[in-house]
């Protein structure tokens, strides 16, 4: 179940990213499109537990570590991340990364949950 619900949530991620390619055809060659990957939470951080046990910085950092492979194998994309590992870092810490690298798209990745009757994100 977990694995089929991870599968399309990285398919509709890979799809949207996908649809910015258009956005490279515009830029010259020598330009890439820089793609900066936040995997939200981690180390002391571990974000939104589950009910089943599962922790949300290691879902985020799953998606974005499979995400990445996936934009990685475009020549046209510049694939930086804020962590490939589980440490804690601060907000501006992740912005810093991105503004450093003189990005064109930020994705920072969350896994919502609650344990009550709510619904929707
Ligand atoms: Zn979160």
């Amino acid at each position: 179940m977990k694995t089929n619900k991870h599968r399309i949530l990285v398919l509709l991620l890979v799809v949207f990213i996908t649809s910015l390619t258009s956005i490279t055809f515009a830029q010259p060659s020598a330009d890439k499109f820089v793609v900066v990957l936040d995997a939200g939470h981690g180390g002391k951080d571990p974000g939104r537990p589950t009910k089943n046990g599962y922790k949300e910085k290691t879902i985020a950092l799953d998606i974005v570590l499979k995400l990445g492979k996936e934009l990685e194998k475009n020549p046209d994309f510049k694939v930086i991340y804020t962590r490939k590992t589980d440490k804690f870092l601060e907000l501006y810490e992740r912005a810093a990364i991105a503004n450093k690298a003189d990005a064109d798209l930020f994705i920072s990745i969350h896994c919502n949950a609650h344990h009550t009757q709510a619904y929707g994100t």
